[in-house]
């Protein structure tokens, strides 16, 4: 093993059933492997609750550089661990979570020893973007009868960076990491033979971006499906056509009421979303998941009325799953700066990720209400709930 590490993490998701690969060097890895090993940290193994180190293992080397490439809080916390741990090791963090940043604050001081870097790794490096082949070489403990899910970058920007509940919102121009501009398959060229699913990475994929990256498009059988995120419409709606293929698509609807959808600044309607919902309802490619945030402090009893009304109107067919969040209040939303009652702030080492807001008696019930619509549909129209 080199003194030199590209270090990435993944896990096994119990939700969807398969291994999440957060391959951050995929862009890179000829470049990287020019300078050092490539190295994958099992990410079940984390402890964030331990007020120690969070890694049950020695890191594997005790000197020398290591590069991390960070998707989540979870991940940046435990190269922080290691930075305290191993003051010989250099750590040089980048990914998703130091570039779009600005879901938490830095609170204490960092070790000395680690660095975050707002760049791709090419600039870091000093060579162009998209010079190198895209590659991946899994994990060799994931067995081929796994399903293995991992990502492809395509924009690293939400196209709209409106919702007031998003840190995205705040994302500043040093943070605008390249787009992807020429889709090919390359992605596709994975050493293993199980299923695989690919996330194709977009905070929110932009009209534009279906028509050119769907438009005839064929995948091959081992692939089940594609993920995207997406905004539901009428632009969006339009660029469907284009997708021939199967994919699974989640979409943010939060609190489906149209007051909800203008406080939150969602930008689209009833009749937006249900020409986007029902369409894909008339089409087995498409498997959709829809995310709902529960414990808002604003709610009226049209909004619950709505909700169920709307609700109960959607096709279903495609619809299969309900992703139900909790309202988290991230530092650097909007939310932030005026969403009152502070529950529990939520800490991570020296970062403070935003708090918990505490909701009245009143707007309890109301939440409850509207939960109760979701698991009424979990009943009549055979629709999973997953709790976050
Ligand atoms: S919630 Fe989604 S659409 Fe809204 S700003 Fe964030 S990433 Fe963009």
């Amino acid at each position: 093993m080199k003194d030199t590490l590209f270090i990435q993490f993944y896990n096994y998701n119990q939700r969807f059933y398969n291994y999440e690969l957060s391959n951050g060097f995929s862009d890179t890895y000829d470049l990287c492997k020019s300078y050092g090993d490539f190295y994958w940290v099992n990410h079940k193994k984390i402890k964030l609750d331990q007020k120690d180190f969070g890694y049950d293992d020695d890191f594997i080397i005790d000197r020398g550089t290591v590069y991390a490439s960070v998707s989540f809080t979870s991940h940046l916390y435990q190269v922080y661990l290691w930075a305290l741990r191993y003051p010989n090791i250099n750590f040089i963090v980048g990914g998703p979570c130091i570039f779009w940043g600005n879901g938490y604050k830095i609170i204490k001081q960092l070790p000395k020893n680690i660095t975050f870097i707002y760049k791709t790794v090419e600039e870091y490096f000093g060579k162009p973007n998209f010079s190198y082949q895209w590659k991946l070489v899994p994990p060799k403990d994931i067995q081929q009868n796994e399903v293995l899910s991992y990502s492809y970058s395509m924009e690293n920007v939400c196209y709209w960076r409106k919702c007031i509940f998003c840190s995205f919102q705040h994302q500043q121009k040093i943070h605008y990491i390249r787009n992807r501009k020429k889709f090919n398959n390359e992605y596709l060229n994975v050493d293993y033979k199980g299923k695989k699913e690919i996330r194709l990475n977009a905070d929110s994929f932009a009209p534009k971006t279906i028509k050119s990256f769907f438009n005839g498009l064929t995948i091959p059988n081992d692939i089940k499906h594609l993920r995207i995120f997406m905004r539901p419409t009428l632009a969006e709606y339009h660029n469907l056509k284009y997708i021939k293929t199967k994919v699974q698509i989640s979409l943010g609807l939060e609190f489906p009421s149209e007051r909800m959808w203008n406080y939150i600044n969602k930008g689209y309607n009833y009749e937006d979303v249900s020409k986007v919902i029902n369409h894909m309802s008339e089409n087995t490619n498409f498997k959709l998941i829809v995310n709902i945030i529960l414990g808002w402090n604003n709610l009226i009893p049209e909004d619950i009325i709505n909700m169920r009304s709307f609700l109960l109107k959607l096709n279903y067919p495609s619809l299969t799953t309900f992703v139900v969040h909790n309202l988290f209040i991230f530092s650097g939303s909007h939310l932030m700066d005026d969403y009152p009652n502070i529950q529990d702030k939520i800490t991570v080492g020296p970062f403070y990720m935003g708090y918990k807001p505490n909701i009245s008696k009143e707007q309890l019930k109301l939440n409850k209400e509207a939960y109760q619509i979701i698991e009424h549909l979990k009943e009549v129209k055979n629709i999973t709930i997953h709790d976050v």
